[in-house]
């Protein structure tokens, strides 16, 4: 399946970059098979898309909170028809099966704009008691031409959230997809083009230094909200400190599991598969990587995990059966082979399952990889301190609760944390001390809107996906106070 030459939305027109130039978007299924191209923007784009949307900030505005969640909802009504589509497109350009994630993820997208669309109301302000003689309340209000830039893990999933977010709460937006999976975005554009005035939405497309930089550094764009590596975060934490604007950074972990020796039991096994997202290839900033197992039930939760990592099914993304895909490019392919080179090469170190990918064979065909488990690593050791963002868990064991805490935190990440015991007492005396924006118990799910979420340390800053989330980092508070007795 080719979906052939896309063009991005600009100021309500569907066009091409002033170049006339491509970027082909590949199959990594089946290296060197392009399933599309997107168009190659670059300054003099942005800046076109840019000023759209300050012009159509003037009147997106001025339409209340209420109107602008029921457009939201109708969004999500006319993206729920189109699940299989999206589902698909996202399984081709992303590698990501389709059972197990871009029919979920597309799915998650329509729920996504449901939620803002049921929260638009809640963008209030409060009024503020200083006294019989004043009047003072507060407004939310928006800030201006959002810049949005997500990567290709999760594409449209994270572009539903930039754009609900932004657009719910008075904002217009120009949003960024990746060039290794932006196809699914602009179709999710598409639908929601359909409800909004010219401008209030723009999608370009190009690469990270070509398009998503200018448009960082583009002086009208009055928020930045990024999604993607802390490499590029801190790049766009220079540009929003140049402007002096606000900057949300959702960035990257190697988020710790922590099992307990009561939880070594085949329900425990499941969710630590589910939360390591061996199923979307690793490759999820959330994904629990370093597994911290009590070292009385090392051994034996080890075998069960690798007795169910064996029985997946990998390859066609398309193929219903399939339970994990391939990696999203050659870059990346080769970057996470040089980590399981470097845990093999690591003395002491065990390679339980997986390792090099076959040369050979159907699975040689695109950017395959079998599930990897290493044992007996050391927390200081790069594969544990590194977000590999491929299917490699590395575990380690511990003896005492503190040492298990101390090892989960000694990371420059905090994104995300896993503790499994049936203890309640010592779930969450783990919890309350480990240094990440999101702990789950007991469950390695993904996120639901209306949770905050965000990351501590090098994992970023602010939060999104919940309404807190909307207002702290999409609107601006003003205070207005009136003197009675003038
Ligand atoms: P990336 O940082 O390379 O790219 C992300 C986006 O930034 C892309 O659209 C890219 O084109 C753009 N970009 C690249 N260079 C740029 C530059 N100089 N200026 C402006 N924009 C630029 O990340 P990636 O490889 O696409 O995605 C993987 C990373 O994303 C991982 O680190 C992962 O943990 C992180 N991630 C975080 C979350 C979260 O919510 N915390 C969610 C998903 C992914």
């Amino acid at each position: 399946m080719d979906v052939g030459r896309k063009r991005m939305l600009i100021n309500g027109q569907w066009v091409e970059s002033l170049n006339g130039e491509f970027i082909p978007v590949e199959n990594p299924s089946r290296k060197g098979s392009v399933v599309g191209e997107v168009p190659r923007a670059k300054g003099v784009d942005v800046d076109r898309a840019v000023i759209s949307a300050n012009k159509a900030f003037e009147g997106w505005r001025k339409v209340s909170a209420r109107e602008r969640g029921r457009l939201m909802n109708k969004i999500s009504e006319a993206i729920e028809a189109k699940v299989e589509e999206i589902a698909r497109t996202t399984a081709l350009e992303t590698g990501n099966a389709i059972r197990t994630q871009s029919r979920p993820e597309a799915i998650l997208t329509a729920d996504i704009f449901r939620y803002f669309g049921g929260v638009a109301s809640e963008i209030k302000g409060e009024t503020i008691p200083l006294g019989e003689n004043l009047l003072s309340y507060s407004r939310r209000e928006p800030i201006g031409v959002v810049g949005g830039i997500v990567p290709w893990n999760s594409p449209v999933g994270l572009a539903a959230l930039k754009i609900a977010m932004s657009i719910t709460a008075g904002n217009t937006l120009v949003l960024k997809p990746s060039s290794e999976a932006p196809l699914a975005v602009l179709r999710l554009v598409e639908i929601c083009a359909e409800f909004l005035p010219p401008g209030v939405i723009n999608v370009i497309t190009g690469t990270g230094s070509e398009c998503g930089l200018p448009l960082a550094k583009h002086p009208l764009v009055r928020k930045l909200s990024f999604t993607g590596s802390h490499e590029i975060g801190r790049t766009i934490m220079e540009a929003a400190a140049e402007r002096i604007v606000p900057v949300t950074l959702e960035l990257g972990g190697k988020s710790p599991q922590i099992v307990f020796p009561d939880a070594d039991e085949p329900q425990t096994v499941d969710g630590v598969f589910l939360a390591m997202r061996f199923t979307r290839q690793g490759q999820s900033c959330t994904a629990g990587s370093r597994l911290f197992l009590h070292e009385s039930i090392y051994d034996s939760f080890l075998e069960k995990l690798i007795k169910k990592l064996k029985s997946l099914k990998i390859g066609d993304p398309l193929d219903e059966s399939t339970d994990m895909g391939a990696l999203i490019n050659r870059t990346q392919f080769e970057k996470v082979c040089s980590y399981v080179e470097d845990g093999m090469r690591q003395k002491g170190a065990r390679l339980l399952t997986g390792g090099l990918p076959p040369k050979e064979g159907p699975l040689s065909q695109g950017y395959f990889m079998e599930p990897t488990v290493f044992g007996n690593i050391q927390n200081e050791w790069r594969i544990a301190r590194e977000e590999i963002f491929g299917p490699v868990l590395v575990a380690i064991p511990w003896k005492q609760e503190e040492e298990a805490i101390r090892m989960a935190n000694d990371s420059h990440y905090g994104l995300a944390a896993f503790i499994w015991t049936h203890n309640i007492g010592k779930a969450l005396r783990t919890a309350h001390q480990i240094e990440s924006g999101w702990v789950q118990i007991n469950q390695g799910v993904g996120i639901v809107p209306g949770q905050s979420y965000g990351g501590f340390k090098q994992s970023g800053f602010g939060r999104e996906y919940s309404l807190e989330g909307m207002l702290e980092s999409f609107t601006q508070r003003k205070s207005i106070t009136i003197n009675l007795q003038f």
